[in-house]
């Protein structure tokens, strides 16, 4: 057996650049040339895990099967590998650092000085290979967080540094840079690109390929320019230009050769090539010409696109993939409950679907509950996602069932009629302020009621769904709801837990406390999404 390979993704000059989504796209791709890959992400950070971050800051928080709460990309890793993947998948300096220390506290280091350069690279290493045994994985893309010339990823580089030279056949580095167009020059400059290939190799790292990012391909020229400063072919420099879906950069590479060049160089050789489900899928995204407008309401705390774009990733991924199977092209529009609030429900007219993602908090509560009555009186197609089912619980509550004033515990803790509260294992946690890691998360199991368009969109009457949240649907609501004409459409196995609630009568109307978005990928659409959009479609 050949020893596993390793492909290390750094970034350099500036961030945001698609650093995640070439990693992605180079394990799809080793993927469909007969390989077993998984992908890892090393954040930089000292968090544990992702789950006390800001997901406006950092971008969404995701949930594997196993509950591991962490960087968006492992989203982008499982959608484009089709694989769902586990905690070995992820790791911070924080874990590196918890675990040195723990080992050292039961002496574990038997006397010796533990060292800043030494140990750490040494536990990233150990977490590498114990990734690829999880995952019985040939080929592992490590995905270094940050930019190089951070002093914050050093230890990352210094790992890669030290495996390359332990197996030089089995390692190798793929930089992705940038090179800008300055408008007043309107010129592709290709010198940042030079200066982070060098820093690069001031960790003592020598860049394999590069990958070149840039609005448009990178020409000959610049390749050339390139190639000189790092030392190598100028094929080995892989223009990445700007394109109009993510998915299209596996298609991109490989039209440049690349996971056969990379093969090369580990010294594999391809099994197979398959990419023509992919190819269909990516046409079909392209090509979808009705548009269709989408209100996605949630108290936002700063609005443009792009904070939200991140914060709400998979949920915009899953509304792309179910739409592109509808042959539509979803419009999603940000409305900021506050919106709501001042001016009414007036302004979610012309919309073809709502949708309230996940949330925590009280603010601007009220505007998603007016907005979640409007979609169920107009009968306009409703998907709430786990926040988004208890705020549509209270909404029906209240002007259905007439419990003026129901509402969560999380933000009513006196309500008269507390439709959603905590369940006794969690006010524990809060009282103790032991907060990290420690919410309903993961996969959870649940069962379907026959003849909802719940179970008729699974086909099944039984799945598995990963979680994120504290409160629960309270069970004494249980039957008021359902003599009134909401159903519960799906319980967890052993009944105790409301997992879906959905309102007879109407189009569409579909509240889940669990997070479909996460298990969503292009090549399979989730179904409840998939539901959700024909709904949407059909208008
Ligand atoms: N705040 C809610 C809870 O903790 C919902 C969380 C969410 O939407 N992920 O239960």
């Amino acid at each position: 057996m050949t020893r596993t390979k390793i492909i290390f993704v750094s970034g350099g000059v500036i961030s945001g650049i698609g650093k995640g989504i070439a990693t992605s796209s180079i394990a799809l791709l080793l993927k469909s040339r007969g390989f077993s890959v998984t992908a890892i992400k090393a954040d930089p950070y000292i968090n544990v895990d992702a789950g006390t971050l800001n997901p406006i800051e950092h971008g969404e928080v995701f949930v594997l099967d196993d509950g591991m709460e962490c960087d968006q990309d492992l989203g982008n890793y499982e959608r484009f590998l089709e694989q769902n993947l586990n905690a070995t998948s992820y790791m911070t300096t924080g874990q590196i650092f918890k675990s040195i220390i723990d080992r050292e506290r039961a002496l574990g280091y038997e006397g010796k000085t533990v060292e800043f350069f030494q140990h750490p690279p040494e536990e990233i290493i150990a977490r590498i290979y114990k990734c690829a045994r999880a995952s019985s994985a040939e080929i592992v893309v490590f995905e270094v967080g940050g930019t190089v010339g951070e002093y914050q990823n050093m230890l990352f580089l210094e790992a890669n540094r030290l495996l390359k030279l332990a197996h030089p056949r089995d390692v190798l580095h793929v930089h992705l840079t940038y090179l800008p167009i300055p408008s007043s020059i309107g010129e592709m400059k290709s010198k940042p690109a030079q200066m982070s290939i060098h820093q690069l190799a001031s960790s003592g790292i020598a860049a394999d390929f590069v990958l070149a990012r840039s609005q448009v391909a990178v020409d000959a020229k610049r390749k050339e320019k390139i190639a000189i400063a790092c030392g190598l072919a100028p094929d080995d420099i892989i223009s990445a230009p700007d394109v109009e879906s993510i998915y299209q950069v596996p298609l991109n590479f490989e039209n440049q050769e690349l996971s056969d060049k990379i093969l090369k160089k580990l010294f594999l050789k391809p099994k197979k090539t398959d990419l023509s489900d992919w190819k269909v899928m990516v046409n079909s995204t392209l090509t979808a010409k009705k548009s269709l407008k989408i209100a996605m309401v949630g108290k936002y705390f700063s609005t443009g696109d792009f904070t939200l774009s991140d914060a709400y990733l998979s949920v915009i991924e899953s509304i792309k993939h179910a739409a592109a199977q509808n042959d539509v092209k979803p419009k999603m529009v940000w409305i900021d409950s506050t919106e709501i609030e001042e001016k009414g429900t007036k302004i979610l007219e012309g919309y073809d679907g709502i949708v309230v993602p996940g949330g925590f908090g009280a603010r601007a509560v009220e505007g998603i509950i007016q907005s979640i009555q409007f979609a169920r009186e107009k009968k306009i197609p409703y998907f709430g996602l786990c926040f988004g089912m208890q705020l549509a619980a209270i909404e029906f509550a209240r002007s259905v069932c007439g419990m003026e004033g129901a509402h969560t515990t999380e933000i009513e803790p006196e309500t008269q009629y507390p439709i959603i509260h905590i369940m006794e294992s969690q006010i524990e946690k809060l009282e103790k302020q032991d907060l990290g890691g420690t919410m309903r998360l993961g996969a959870w199991d649940f069962k379907a009621k026959a003849g909802t368009k719940f179970a008729k969109a699974y086909g099944k009457l039984e799945g598995s769904e990963r979680h994120r949240h504290r409160y629960e649907f309270n069970n004494d609501y249980r039957d008021i709801f359902e003599k009134n004409g909401m159903q519960i459409a799906a319980t967890t196995t052993d009944g105790n837990l409301v997992e879906a609630l959905e309102l007879k009568n109407h189009p569409f109307f579909v509240g889940v406390q669990f997070h479909p978005e996460l298990k969503s990928r292009p090549l399979h659409p989730h179904p409840l999404y998939a539901a959700f959009m024909k709904a949407v479609a059909k208008g």
